[in-house]
């Protein structure tokens, strides 16, 4: 693709990538197929291709974004199936990173919109914050009729009930069972402490199993991609270097072989780290060492080897590739030849590759076309009779449950109880 900045603009190091991005799109528009937001609108600004080119238009011009050209953008789920397709290798991700930011600073969103957007950078990051919330979401919940429309996705979402702090979430260290063979640290992540706690729990009880010290580091926390995703790059740096901080702390100390990450939406914004900080000459080592430690613990399991306790439950799982970690992170095969290994028999459901409509906030700023595509992914995890869905995103799993009766379980709660730990808390 063609493009026309001015070497002004190109001294900007964000401006300078994404023109490096648009110069590799062809427009051969394969990416089209496989985007959700075109196979369910049908209309070529809802594609990778059409949304590349608002983009162009819209850093090339340096104009005030229209209502038009953001409502096309906001669409967008970063899912990143479209770089999965793409042929020439465009990256998607980082160019659509740059236009959310470019929104964020330079147009003003209706005030309803504003508001949420500002609730949910408030909150959901901030896991006693956020337990407040769902809190008294559950209270607001039969009111829902009567509040903003804006706001009825967020009540709708909370969950039915909301358990205190989980022990395993405080900054300890859990030795290894056995003869060490690994140090890690664990993110102990923000929104998933409070609406899934047994995440973190199976995760901890599988790693100490086979044989690895786990960490939770003091001063580690959200990872920043909820609020990187709607534009809000200065917070979620900030969180970012609150992150690295506390794993230096660890790498320099005791040292860590891996840091790994149970959601994989938050994986792939650790792995991402050295990118964000690239220009940054007092944190670019750093984050591209944290980076490189960073793992989904899928990942770290397959290289530890993952043995059944004896006979495996007879269930028939049926896995969901969350988009962070199919497309996110380019990670396919591992979580189903674990589950595989553990004794599950494992489907797959048609249309793989598209996204539950889940997206990290998108099924609250989007609820519409969010449902429509959770209703499509539960048809086709259903059509496999499974007797549990298993994925690898806390995410996936609160956007699933919540269109079908079939039960939804985090990969590792599968692997732990296979392994000796206790029967997941949706099977029991
Ligand atoms: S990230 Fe997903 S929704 Fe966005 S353009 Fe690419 S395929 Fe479409
Ligand atoms: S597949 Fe890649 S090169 Fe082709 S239009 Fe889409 S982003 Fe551009």
């Amino acid at each position: 693709m063609q493009t026309r900045f001015s070497e002004a603009q190109l001294a900007d190091p964000d401006t300078a990538e994404s023109n490096r991005i648009l110069r590799a799109c062809v427009h051969c528009g394969f990416c089209t197929a496989t985007c959700p937001t075109y196979v369910l609108l049908g209309d070529e600004l809802d594609s990778p291709r059409g949304r590349i080119y608002l983009m162009k238009e819209l850093l090339e011009q340096g104009a005030r974004p229209t209502a038009e050209t953001v409502k096309h953008i906001d669409r967008c789920l970063s899912c990143l199936s479209c770089m999965t397709t793409c042929p020439s290798g465009v990256h998607y991700q980082h160019l659509v990173d740059h236009g959310r930011q470019y929104i964020e600073e330079n147009y003003r969103r209706p005030f309803m919109q504003r508001a949420v957007r500002a609730l949910l950078a408030a909150v959901i990051p901030y896991p006693g914050r956020f337990r407040l919330a769902v809190a008294g979401a559950i209270l607001a919940r039969p009111f829902a009729r009567l509040a903003p429309k804006a706001l009825r996705p967020l009540l709708a979402m909370a969950p039915r009930g909301v358990a205190g702090p989980s022990p395993v979430d405080r900054p300890q260290v859990f030795p290894a069972e056995g003869p060490r063979r690994m140090r890690m640290a664990l993110l102990a992540g923000c929104a998933q402490q409070v609406v899934g706690p047994q995440i973190n729990e199976a995760t901890v009880r599988l790693l100490t199993r086979l044989g690895c010290e786990v960490t939770i580091a003091r001063g580690a926390g959200c990872c920043g991609a909820l609020v990187h995703h709607i534009g809000r790059t200065g917070q979620s740096h900030d969180q970012a270097r609150a992150n690295i901080a506390a794993w230096m702390h660890e790498i320099d100390g005791p040292g860590l072989d891996a840091i790994v990450a149970n959601a994989s939406g938050c994986g792939t914004q650790l792995k991402d780290y050295g990118f964000m900080f690239r220009e940054d000459a007092a944190w670019a080592a750093r984050a591209a060492r944290v980076s490189a430690l960073a793992k989904d613990v899928s990942e770290v399991l397959a290289g530890l080897g993952v043995t059944p306790a004896g006979a495996a439950p007879a269930l028939r799982v049926a896995y969901h590739a969350a988009c962070s970690l199919q497309h996110g992170q380019k990670i396919r095969t591992e979580p189903k030849a674990l589950l595989s290994s553990a004794g599950y028999a494992v489907v797959e459901p048609a249309e793989g590759h598209l996204c539950c409509g889940s997206a990290g906030t998108y099924n609250l700023l989007q609820p519409e076309l969010a449902t429509r595509l959770r209703d499509r992914k539960v048809a086709n995890l259903e059509a496999t009779k499974p007797d549990v869905i298993a994925t690898g995103n806390i995410g996936c799993m609160t956007q699933l449950a919540a269109g079908t009766g079939v039960s939804v379980v985090h990969t590792v709660e599968l692997l732990d109880w296979a392994t000796g730990g206790p029967k997941p808390a949706a099977l029991r």
